[in-house]
């Protein structure tokens, strides 16, 4: 706590500053004998703070005398006395006895009422600002971790056994990717899966649409764990590779449509979006 002081003060240690000290466990002397001079602002305020622990003022009143007073009529409520310094044990009338019992009595617990209401208060703020700084920054980490995702990914883990294009006398119209039975298939780009079941020469399959309107066709697969209108993520599993269907093996066979329905090579949709398999 700071003390300011002018070399012409007088005064060395008021009866509350001396409970001030105290508490800090600073050595302080009484020495209230003389007539001190007008306190700094310093004490004043505290002084008014007092006052308004024991209830000598309003809250109101207390408020625009900590903001504006300088003489010492801002604290004559609380008291007849015309010297309100002496009256709330600053100082005094010469009475050394009165000013020390005064403040004994008083001033520490004013103190610790002052401390005791104010603390939480502080530590309420400390924790909402925690809070909200917490919140914004899981925002912005999920905002950060929303750009960085993979948009486009491979469907599934595997060797290439057929691409797109003429085959045996007939156009294979999908991406062929072998693995063994049950590796996990997952969607190629976020999505709402249109269809999850039975379908001739796929065995099983899922589509899924994206929001320009493509459509992912996967079929073969031994399951699937996905079901009609549901949104999907790309790289969230949707089924698990089999060989149901027109199969000669457990693969994935993939397409792309796009948005009127004709199918795309899914090895160039990929590469497209930055997937090369
Ligand atoms: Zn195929």
């Amino acid at each position: 706590m700071s003390r300011h002081r002018s070399p012409g003060d007088t005064w060395e240690c008021t009866a509350l500053e001396a409970a001030m000290a105290e508490r800090t466990g600073t050595s302080h002397r009484v020495r209230g004998t003389h007539r001190v001079a007008p306190p700094s602002s310093a004490v004043r305020g505290r002084v008014v703070v007092a006052a308004v622990a024991i209830g000598a003022f309003a809250a109101a009143t207390a408020g625009q005398t900590l903001q504006g007073g300088n003489t010492s009529t801002d604290v004559q409520p609380l008291a007849d006395s015309k010297d309100a310094s002496a009256a709330i044990g600053i100082g005094g009338n010469g009475n050394t006895t009165r000013v020390s019992n005064t403040v004994s009595s008083a001033a520490p617990e004013i103190l610790t009422i002052a401390k005791t209401s104010a603390a939480p208060l502080e530590a309420q703020k400390i924790a909402a600002t925690d809070q909200i700084v917490r919140q914004r920054a899981a925002q912005l980490a999920a905002i950060e971790a929303e750009r960085n995702r993979p948009k486009f990914v491979r469907p599934a883990q595997g060797r290439l056994t057929s691409g797109y294009g003429a085959r045996w006398g007939t156009t294979h119209y999908g991406l062929d990717i072998a693995n063994s039975l049950g590796t996990p298939i997952v969607a190629a780009a976020d999505g709402v899966v249109i269809e999850a079941g039975p379908a001739s020469g796929f065995g099983l399959w899922v589509r899924i649409q994206h929001s320009d309107g493509t459509i992912t066709v996967y079929g073969h697969m031994d399951s699937f764990s996905v079901s009609e209108g549901q949104e999907v993520k790309a790289g969230e599993q949707i089924a698990r590779i089999g060989n149901r269907g027109y199969s000669t093996g457990p693969h994935l066979h993939f397409e792309v449509w796009d948005a009127d329905g004709l199918k795309l090579n899914p090895a160039n949709w990929l590469s497209e979006h930055g997937v090369y398999v």
